[in-house]
């Protein structure tokens, strides 16, 4: 605007009149204008034009000229000034009556904003143009803090969720990146800040809040952004030159900055976090996505307690875990589920002594679940203890139905799996008690299978519960032994009667010695410890041969059969008994 005062503006007034000669009525409409123009209290001036496209002022109120002229030249307002007299410019050319527009400028307390108006006025001779600017300035720094208290969390001024998406986009498209760069987003998790909250007021909460903030803060590099994208939940977007490298340094700096306790009144307290991280792979990718893929990856590190960094698929995961978890919730509720059961085989006589009942799940949504996939959402969802009660039911059941068709009780049991947050949550006592009540079958005939995880957990638990077992004259197995941390000596005071020794020592033992030593030692313990025990996984004649040379008493595997059907289960007993041989 200045430049074009600069150049324009009449300083002798007889040097630029466009209207030229100076006649009375000309002065008179002058004379008349500088008085509307008074009267007009925000800036206004009258413009006209000289050489068809060189705009000029012709009059200008004392505003006008505070706001206006007033100021030296500068380059900003040059550039000002270029767009006011294109903006105006553009409005002459055309047929409008009036055209408004907004005008920023550069002022000395930050950005000014005008509202401009220009309108023809309707004089004879060379055309005028009335121009009008209002001071939106205070308007638009109220739209600016309300704008930012929209997009920051009061508590700790950081910018919130949606901030957050604002701030990532201003960097990708406002900043200079070199060719390769890529974006990382760090999700972080305060692991305990419930407990906090819940134990020691909304107050403590909020203060380890803040603190956490600021020591996360000191572990940015210049143009990362920090931000509160939920209650427990900071993330951070950094520019990354060395993909994985740089977002591992960041993960390294939070480490460090949340390792010296927080003191919140009288207590120190140590902050645990879960930490996720995603990459882009470029910058055209979707930075919402990549926050996405982060949260993704930071719910699996806690549950892994490690540092986790996404992989393309573990969406996928989370949903199909969710699809699951729900399919099972309905097959649970409509009784989908079914038991498969594989022999068990007297090694030294080749009797089939009974089944392990092996729970089966064929969705008509999800197809054919394997049961390490559904029982570990199971336990995830807390759905295991219906799982693990209808799987007791059912298997008593199974075996009082065989007896059915058979007319007399069947020399066989049936092994039935627990879980260790089952045995955890569940009364598993009275669960079985009322199994076998309700399908008559008599305690020895149902053998529990437990983990050395459910024991290791919560081991007074666990000891009363197996002594109950016993009561119900139920034989209690150690399944997948071998692959827990307890050792033998341990389990001597519990009443366990059998140890099945893990598929992964016996499916190798013939080319690993290293296998077939775990496999002799354990079953000289055994002995000792007057335990029986079960092979796991026996895929070979050879296999069964040679367990049978070991005095090794029980046998289970493909190699005699693959789980079945309670029909077929029923069918193979009755085709083989009185006759095995292995
Ligand atoms: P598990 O209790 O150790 O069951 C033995 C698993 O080994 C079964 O897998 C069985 O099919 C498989 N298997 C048996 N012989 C062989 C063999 O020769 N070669 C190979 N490669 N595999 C063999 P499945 O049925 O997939 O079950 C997996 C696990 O799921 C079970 O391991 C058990 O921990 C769990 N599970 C199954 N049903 C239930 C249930 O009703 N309740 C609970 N809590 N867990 C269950
Ligand atoms: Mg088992
Ligand atoms: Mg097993």
């Amino acid at each position: 605007m200045e430049s074009i005062a600069a150049c324009n503006w009449p300083v002798n007034r007889s040097s630029v009149d466009p209207l030229g000669g100076g006649d009375d009525a000309h002065i008179d409409q002058m004379a008349a204008g500088r008085q509307w123009l008074a009267a007009i209290p925000q800036p206004a001036a009258i413009l006209s034009l000289r050489d068809e496209d060189d705009i000029f002022v012709l009059e200008a109120n004392a505003a006008f000229t505070d706001s206006f002229r007033s100021r030296r030249i500068s380059q900003i307002m040059e550039q000002v000034a270029a767009e006011w007299r294109d903006r105006v410019n553009s409005f002459i050319q055309s047929d409008r009556v009036c055209d408004s527009f907004e005008l920023r400028r550069d002022g000395p307390l930050g950005p000014e904003y005008f509202m401009c108006t220009i309108g023809r006025l309707p004089v004879d001779g060379p055309a005028q143009f009335l121009f009008t600017a209002i001071d939106r300035t205070s308007d638009r720094t109220i739209e600016k803090n309300l704008r930012r208290e929209l997009l920051s969390d009061g508590l700790t001024a950081l910018p919130n969720r949606t901030g957050f998406g604002e701030e990532i986009d201003d960097r990708l498209s406002n900043t200079v990146w070199p060719d390769n760069a890529q974006f990382g987003i760090i999700a972080i998790d305060l692991s305990r800040f419930s407990r906090v909250n819940e134990s020691l007021g909304p107050m403590a909460g909020d203060e380890l809040l803040i603190t956490v903030a600021k020591r996360l803060k000191s572990s940015l590099r210049q143009g990362d952004v920090l931000a509160r994208i939920g209650g427990n939940d900071f993330a951070i977007f950094a520019r990354l030159n060395n993909g994985l490298s740089d977002a591992l340094h960041i993960v390294q700096r939070i480490r460090e900055a949340l390792s010296s306790p927080i003191r919140l009144s009288d207590l120190q307290i140590r902050v645990d976090c879960a930490i996720g991280c995603a990459l882009s792979i470029d910058l055209q990718d979707d930075p919402d996505d990549v926050v996405r893929k982060a949260q993704a990856a930071v719910k699996i590190a806690k549950r892994s307690g490690k540092v986790e960094i996404y992989r393309n698929g573990v969406l996928k995961e989370a949903q199909r875990r969710f699809s699951i978890e729900s399919r099972l919730r309905e097959a649970l509720a409509h009784g989908g589920l079914t038991l498969a059961y594989q022999p068990l085989i007297h090694l030294q006589t080749g009797e089939i002594t009974g089944f392990e009942a092996l729970a089966r799940w064929n969705d008509p949504e999800l197809g054919h679940v394997p049961p390490v996939e559904f029982i570990a959402v199971a336990e995830e969802s807390g759905l295991i203890t219906s799982l693990g009660r209808w799987a007791a039911y059912e298997a008593a059941q199974a075996l009082s139905r065989w007896d059915v068709r058979f007319g007399q009780p069947l020399p066989v049991g049936v092994n039935v799996n627990l879980s260790p947050i089952q045995m955890a949550r569940d009364d598993v006592a009275s669960m079985f008690e009322e199994a076998l009540r309700y399908s008559g079958i008599a305690g020895s005939r149902l053998t529990a299978e437990l983990t050395e995880s459910a024991i290791i957990a919560d081991p007074d638990k666990a000891r009363k519960l197996l002594f109950a077992l016993k009561d119900l004259q139920m034989p209690i197995a150690m399944d997948d032994f071998g692959t827990g941390f307890s050792n033998l000596a341990s389990l001597h005071s519990l009443p366990i009667d059998i140890l099945k020794i893990d598929r992964s020592f016996v499916s190798s033992m013939a080319e690993d010695r290293d296998k077939a030593v775990i496999v002799r030692t354990i079953l000289s313990l055994a002995e000792s410890l007057n335990l029986k025990v079960t092979a796991e996984g026996i895929e070979t004649q050879e296999l069964a041969l040679a367990l049978q040379q070991m005095g090794c008493w029980q046998g289970q595997g493909y190699y005699f059969a693959k789980p079945m059907t309670e029909a077929d289960a029923f069918d193979y007993w009755r085709a083989r008994w009185n006759f095995e041989t292995i």
